[in-house]
């Protein structure tokens, strides 16, 4: 396999032997702007967007990029040009999305832990719909709503016990999982709720997991959802907006699942005539092969047993091959010709975990080579940390043959910044 495919987009392609993000060469940004370092290409990001658009075409929709999978304010203003919403699983992400641009009848906001504050600055904001998790967090929503003289739009998180067959730790439409209210008990919830003088019955949400191949799961919720939409029905309740959630998986290794293409279209075709506005929750797709982090080699070890190159990139930069198992392509970001070897790519931090790649085929690798950790757009600067004393990395966004810088690498002045010395 070559290592142009190995990049999973072809915005992140090589001119002879050089890695390029669109039309700039991933070493001379590395060169600008140091290592660590992100990549985005705006490319990338807005082709799955209009994918996704395109497929949801003549129906009423709503597209609302889950904050989660990267916080970028620059990369959701981009969206939010495009049309995008937001789904929101905190009041810190609503902040985000204010600042990014998004219109509050764009949001919706999900989590099971909504505090006080949160829905006080939710129902000022005037988002479309609260999605609630449980019976106290709507009571909850009541009760603010009523002290502030406003009605709540709320939908219920139905938690339709469909297994999302994908990663344990990523999976949240089953029973035992701590997201929604159980099927069979929504229908009491939605009643109750429409009987509350404060909360507005405005939708129906579900999200039953991530890293999906295709859209059967979310058609299997989408079936439930209307079907308990036809019953409420029948009581007078009406809902206008069916939330089905995010999930859609990109290619890490070889996977191939549906394009957001094929997946919205399968969507419309379930839900068209039903009139209702189809929501969806995209995160992971949108973002996920929009990115690389590259990295520079610091060191080549080699004992009797491993080659190792020890990069300038660590698990506190891409948590996700520590937390989850997950698996990240790497190349080279000068792909010199030569015989691979099988080189493990780690970290520097004081951990066996951190370790981005074991027995990957490199070339010879000296200190001072860059690598690019690839699909590393989404969950990776959002799950970004300081552990070991290591400051966050930068962010550049490239256009065309335009890069500019869209977070500043943080300096050791932001180790101590909200810390108390005596
Ligand atoms: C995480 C999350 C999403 C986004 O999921 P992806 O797999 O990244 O598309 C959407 N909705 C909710 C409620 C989420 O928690």
């Amino acid at each position: 396999m070559s290592f142009d495919e190995l990049t999973n987009s072809r915005f992140f392609a090589y001119r002879d032997g050089d890695l390029f993000a669109e039309s700039i060469s991933v070493r001379s940004l590395a060169e600008q702007y140091g290592t660590p370092l992100y990549v985005y290409s705006r490319e990338a990001m807005l082709e799955v967007f209009d994918g996704y658009r395109r497929g949801l075409e003549g129906i009423p929709h709503l597209i609302c990029y889950a904050i989660k999978a990267n916080g970028n304010i620059a990369l959701i203003k981009q969206l939010a040009e495009r049309g995008a919403g937001a789904d929101l699983t905190s009041g810190g992400e609503l902040a985000l999305a204010q600042k990014a641009g998004v219109p509050g009848e764009r949001i919706v906001f999900s989590g099971v832990g909504k505090t006080r504050d949160e829905i006080e600055y939710a129902l000022n904001a005037g988002i479309l719909m609260l999605n609630v998790e449980s019976e106290p967090e709507l009571e909850a929503i009541d009760q603010i709503a009523g002290e502030m003289g406003k009605k709540a739009p709320v939908a219920i998180r139905v938690n339709p016990n469909i297994d999302a067959k994908t990663h344990p730790k990523i999976s949240t439409g089953l029973r035992e999982h701590k997201f929604g209210v159980p099927f069979e008990e929504c229908a009491p919830l939605y009643e109750r709720a429409a009987a509350m003088p404060n909360i507005e019955v405005r939708g129906m949400a579900s999200h039953i997991g991530s890293s999906l191949a295709d859209a059967s799961p979310l058609l299997q919720a989408l079936n439930r959802l209307l079907g308990l939409r036809d019953d409420l029905k029948s009581k007078g309740i009406e809902i206008s907006y069916v939330d089905v959630g995010g999930g859609l998986g990109i290619r890490y290794q070889g996977e191939s699942p549906l394009t957001s293409h094929e997946f919205a279209s399968e969507l419309k075709k379930r839900i068209e005539g039903a009139g209702v506005t189809l929501v969806i929750e995209p995160g992971r797709s949108i973002m996920g092969n929009a990115a690389v982090l590259v990295c520079r080699t610091v060191y080549v070890k080699k004992t009797s047993y491993r080659t190792f190159a020890v990069v300038d990139a660590a698990m506190n930069d891409l948590a996700r091959p520590a937390i989850y198992g997950a698996h990240h392509n790497i190349v080279p970001v000068c792909a010199k010709e030569g015989t691979l070897q099988k080189i493990d790519v780690v970290g520097p931090i004081c951990e066996s975990s951190d370790v981005f790649g074991k027995d990957r085929e490199l070339p010879e690798l000296q200190s001072g080579d860059l690598l690019a950790i690839c699909s590393a757009g989404a969950y990776g600067y959002a799950m970004a940390s300081y552990y070991n004393g290591r400051v966050r990395p930068a962010e550049v966004l490239v256009e065309g043959s335009e890069a500019r810088l869209i977070r500043l690498r943080e300096t050791y002045d932001d180790l101590w910044r909200n810390q108390v010395l005596d």
